[in-house]
């Protein structure tokens, strides 16, 4: 406990991305939760971005599940137990053990994630268990394993901030990894010779701060990285004591790389021959260079070989294992890390040791007690829902996750879930796409309740300390999986008092047989007792029991292979392939202020304005083909399949590529899972599937009335062809369209989601030349909700309509200004949401450019946007220099 402030705090980490950012959460004495970044902690020291910073408003119990329930019905804990223990047990029985699978979630703690583990490679004998962290990193572990043998990230936080130039490949960091992007930032103002280069076809904001930013075409990495190796070798960079030293297949990977001229690696990347020289020679003079990677690298079929790409030139100048330098890949998930440690991929075992590894299986199962250990890899994510579809798994049991919104194919997901013979699912939430496909629901423990450790994307383990009673039924995810494996017949090897007992196994396990043999040992933290676990500090591993083996990994130019050489590979460029005339590339990705399905963020107010409707991103010229014009509704479809969304026209994306979130469900839009477009195709090496080059077809969506509303209520909206709604701090906000005669007929309260009522008083106005029609409902003054429909995209200020909802008015021209949807007065209300930190809208920002605010910190200034997380500096930016445009125009 900290006791900073007023009240007390626990000291926890964020649970959203692989950032892991320290944070203070202090229950006041009302119940409210008050929550500050943590300054001692290494990864973030006191900083938060949005997201992190609105973790209290996602804490409420609306929504939550909080008993077990068997096919919809509440059920015992006992009754849920035995039923899937039973139901696992008969499975195996009749079709063996590779008839029943885990899919789990970079969600979970390490803590879960190690027992989940030993029940299914250990007890019950098979692999098949992965986690959705296989589409987010998994080309990363195999690339690092080709490389350097053993699945290791050599690159800490600090590294970034010591480099001289900072590569980020595939990674839009200002939104997706906030505060590292931050803490980069920082330091390069405080050292302004560090150089910024962003590898991107978008020009997201990260790249608009960067000091370079290359558009590649998408599929254009190998060909860049290829042709940067040989420029490196032909510009005497190469380091060639180490490449001798440490390092085997550098001839046959220089020679693979060496075919292209600039010429040639121009085209296939659709830079011009400038931009590679400027950026070659950039990497080629600084000696301190990481190269940071994300989805944008890994999520494609030759994920793997994009990141040996960047590795070999990392090898081939021995820029590794070396303060400021170093390839480093950012993961997604809070514990992704902590789910490669356990081995929670099909393809691991525990303590990151091998499955096809006799002596390694043979020291886990002697380790664990167990009856078995798998001998082969299981299912990986695409396959195992595959085997869901064919019928060759008949029972599943889905962890802390949302399989029917993030999976490609999602609606094959979804149908294959829907046919399965026994769906389990652990969650918080009582309803997901998934959930709702569940036979047995079984109530997990939320951020706040739990209690285990993480590990972040620099290896960094920290602890996450419930500080909040566990509610209803709930249960910690450990629980339960212990539970079960009991019910099964496996008591002594689960029979765990805390998490405290299952770290201390993990923690021995990874120092069994060691002796620097293996990259992850942290038998330096066995042994610790309850007070040590409980007051655990953020530590780095390897923590072996002697800690002088603990010295900055690879510094030594020692790697995990058998020879203690890392390993070129040698790449070829493979041909792009192009999407036939009329298609579209579609990109998958993340927005700011959510969190994959928008589970937890999506219950914040806050975080949902500032983007709070899907959206396709889509270039002018390709707007101006399809007759798109801007806040109009587009389809975009293949294969039967179609996801609808509002058009967004910017020159910020390449001519023929099309970019859209993958957060928004069935739960809260009409057709906005991205996910059902994308087709099932995977990395033949790491499993993870390519979430950024669908081909897909867009169209203008064609409708005879477009609405936006607001209620206390949720709305109905199932009978329209289009619609989304998101939480606002009252109640919903919502657009809609659709064809055919206005949905109101009989009753305004039902379509606001209300029972009809007396005592509502509804004013309304319409002008049937102009095809606007709009009502407002007031219950005693209060007004509960009100619809604004038209024949175009509705304009009326959303977030001054918003302010207005649950207010009492009782001044009839107040009122009509409702139905204008306007303050009036010459006001023009806040503006779409830029600053989710301080509450800072795009009109507010605009006003305050108008009369003078020349600098993103004059804007912040004057209106405090940009002065929290920091994670809208690029957006405002962006806005000062639309202004600076418009007025040269
Ligand atoms: Fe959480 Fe933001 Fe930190 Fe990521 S950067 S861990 S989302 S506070």
């Amino acid at each position: 406990m900290a006791d900073a402030g007023s009240f007390p705090a626990v000291r926890t980490t964020c649970p959203y991305c692989g950032v892991g950012c320290g944070v203070l959460a202090r229950q006041r004495p009302d119940g409210s939760v008050g929550i500050e970044g943590d300054p001692d902690h290494p990864a973030n020291f006191g900083k938060l971005c949005s997201k992190g910073a609105a973790l209290a408003e996602t804490l409420d119990l609306d929504g939550r599940l909080l008993h077990p329930e068997i096919m919809g019905q509440r059920a015992s804990w006992d009754a849920a137990t035995e039923l899937v223990a039973h139901t696992f047990r008969q499975t195996i029985e009749q079709h063996g053990p590779d008839s029943v699978a885990f899919y789990v979630s970079g969600q979970l703690l390490t803590e879960d994630y190690y027992v989940a583990n030993k029940l299914m490679k250990g007890f019950i004998g098979s692999a098949n268990i992965d986690t959705n962290s296989r589409l987010c990193m998994a080309s990363s572990v195999a690339g690092h394993k080709r490389a350097f043998g053993s699945d290791t990230v050599p690159v800490s936080y600090q590294d970034l901030e010591q480099a001289d130039l900072v590569v980020l490949s595939g990674s839009n960091l200002a939104w997706c990894h906030p505060v590292l992007f931050q803490r980069l930032l920082a330091a390069r103002d405080a050292r302004p010779e560090l150089k910024i280069v962003v590898i991107d076809p978008r020009r997201t904001v990260t790249a608009e701060q960067a000091d370079l930013h290359l558009p590649i075409r998408s599929g254009g990495d190998v060909a860049l990285f290829n042709g940067l190796l040989f420029w490196l070798l032909d510009h005497g960079k190469a380091d060639f004591d180490f490449i001798t030293r440490h390092t085997n297949g550098a001839e046959a990977a220089i020679d693979a790389a060496g075919g292209q001229d600039l010429a040639e690696i121009a085209s296939g990347t659709g830079l011009s021959e400038t931009q590679l020289r400027c950026f070659y020679d950039l990497f080629a003079e600084h000696e301190k260079v990481v190269t940071v990677y994300s989805q944008g690298v890994n999520q494609a079929a030759d994920g793997t070989d994009r990141v040996n790409a960047i590795i070999n030139c990392h090898l081939l100048t021995g820029r590794i294992g070396r303060e400021g330098a170093g390839p480093f890949s950012v993961t997604g998930q809070p514990n992704a890390m902590g789910g490669r440690e356990v081995g929670g991929l099909a393809n691991q075992l525990a303590a990151h040791m091998d499955i096809e590894n006799p002596e390694h299986r043979s020291l886990v199962r002697d380790f664990w007690c167990s009856p078995t250990v798998a001998a082969t890899p299981g299912l990986k994510a695409v396959d195992m829902f595959g085997a869901v579809a064919d019928g060759r798994i008949k029972a599943i049991w889905i962890m802390a996750t949302n399989p029917v919104v993030s999976m490609p194919d999602a609606d094959v997901v979804r149908d294959a879930l829907a046919a399965c013979p026994f769906v389990v699912v652990s969650d918080v939430e009582r309803h997901t796409d998934t959930t709702d496909l569940a036979h047995v629901l079984l109530p997990a423990a939320a951020w706040g309740e739990k209690d285990g450790t993480v590990t972040n994307s620099e290896r960094r383990i920290s602890r996450q300390r419930s500080f909040l009673p566990l509610p209803g039924e709930t249960r910690p995810d450990w629980r339960i999986i212990c539970n079960v494996a009991q019910a099964m017949g496996h008591g002594a090897g689960f029979d765990y008092a805390d998490p405290h007992a299952i770290f201390d196994e993990h923690a021995r396990l990874s120092d069994v047989a060691n002796q620097g043999r293996r990259d992850f040992d942290i038998g330096g933290l066995s042994g610790l007792d309850q007070l040590d676990y409980d007051g655990l500090k953020p530590v780095r591993w390897p923590a072996p029991k002697s800690p002088e083996s603990a010295a900055q990994i690879f510094s030594d130019g020692h790697f995990f292979t058998a020879d203690g050489k890392s390993r070129f590979v040698a790449l070829r460029v493979a041909a792009i392939s192009k999407p036939c005339a009329g298609s579209f590339i579609l990109s998958t990705g993340r927005i700011r202020d959510q969190w994959h399905t928008m589970t937890r963020t999506g219950r914040s107010a806050r975080l949902s304005q500032h983007l709070a409707e899907p959206f396709v991103e889509i270039h002018p010229t390709d707007a101006w083909r399809l007759a798109l014009r801007p806040a109009d509704l587009v389809r975009l479809s293949r294969r039967g399949r179609q996801y609808l969304a509002r058009v967004l026209i910017t020159d910020a994306q390449q001519q023929g590529i099309l970019f859209a979130p993958m957060h928004w469900t069935a739960q809260g839009s009409s057709a906005a899972r991205v996910d059902v477009l994308v087709d099932d195709i995977t990395d033949p090496v790491s499993g993870q599937p390519a979430l950024k080059s669908t081909h897909v077809r867009a169209s203008r969506l064609e409708a005879d009335w477009f609405g936006f509303g607001i209620s206390l209520s949720r709305p109905d909206l199932r009978q329209q062809v289009y619609w989304a709604t998101a939480r606002i701090e009252t109640g919903f906000r919502f657009e809609c369209a659709s064809t055919g005669p206005l949905p109101i007929t009989d009753s305004t309260e039902a379509f606001l989601g209300f029972e009809p009522d007396a005592a509502c008083e509804v004013l309304n106005y319409s002008d049937h030349h102009r095809g606007i029609y709009r009502f407002a409902l007031f219950r005693k003054d209060q007004l509960v909700g009100a619809f604004f429909c038209a024949d175009t995209a509705v304009a009326v200020e959303r977030e001054w309509l918003i302010g207005q909802l649950g207010q009492t008015i009782t001044d009839p021209a107040q009122q009509h200004r409702i139905l204008a949807g306007r303050p009036g007065d010459g006001n023009a209300g806040p503006g779409a949401m830029v600053c989710a930190c301080n509450n800072v809208g795009a009109q507010t920002i605009t006003e305050a450019i108008s009369v003078g605010a020349n600098t993103v910190r004059c804007v912040g200034e004057r209106t405090g946007a940009g002065t929290g997380c920091g994670s809208c500096q690029g957006e405002i930016g962006r806005m000062l220099r639309h202004s600076r445009k418009s007025e040269t125009v």
